[in-house]
């Protein structure tokens, strides 16, 4: 599995859902994303933190 590394400041999951067509997979074509909706409407609990140097 190639993943795409999360860059500093973003959502991991958000990152991953929005690159990895794997992650809305079991989704129907225009149904929402449970998980991104949430990130949405209550924000993201974790961000990659910026490496210092
Ligand atoms: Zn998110
Ligand atoms: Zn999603």
């Amino acid at each position: 599995m190639s993943r795409r590394e999360v860059p500093p400041g973003e959502c991991p999951q958000c990152w991953q859902h929005a690159y990895d067509r794997n992650a809305h997979r079991h989704l129907a074509p225009r149904e929402d994303c449970p998980q991104c909706v949430d990130h949405m409407i209550n924000g993201h609990p974790y961000l990659v933190p910026k490496k210092s140097v």
